[in-house]
């Protein structure tokens, strides 16, 4: 009769406020080419075609945004100490977000942008 426990009702409650790095490897699904781990700090987009994933809500790495929508790079920036700034647009819900550059994002690949 007493066989149900409440411990995983306890675990959902156990949220994590800060910014998450996720870093994980993955294959894109723009140009289906495998996507290292970032070398240090949260990979959030692809450095062959810059393609994003409209995954995260309110802080990156949070994986909250039930959209996952295809994120396509439309723009660049560069900011002086910051480097490169790739301006993704969703093309599911046409929300936009700003990204910084992977230390590892092919340059050639931007400037075809
Ligand atoms: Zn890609
Ligand atoms: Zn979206």
């Amino acid at each position: 009769m007493f066989k149900e426990s409440n411990s995983t009702a306890i675990n959902e409650n156990v949220k994590q406020e800060n910014m998450i790095h996720k870093n994980e490897a993955f294959i894109c699904k723009n140009c289906n080419l495998p996507v290292k781990k970032h070398p240090s700090s949260c990979r959030n987009h692809c450095p062959h075609c810059l393609f994003s994933l409209h995954v995260d809500k309110e802080v990156p790495g949070d994986r909250k945004n039930p959209c996952h929508g295809l994120m396509c790079p439309i723009s660049l920036d560069h900011s002086g100490k910051k480097g490169f700034i790739i301006i993704h647009q969703c093309e599911k819900c046409r929300a936009k977000t700003l990204n910084k550059a992977a230390p590892d994002v092919d340059v050639i690949a931007m400037i075809r942008i």
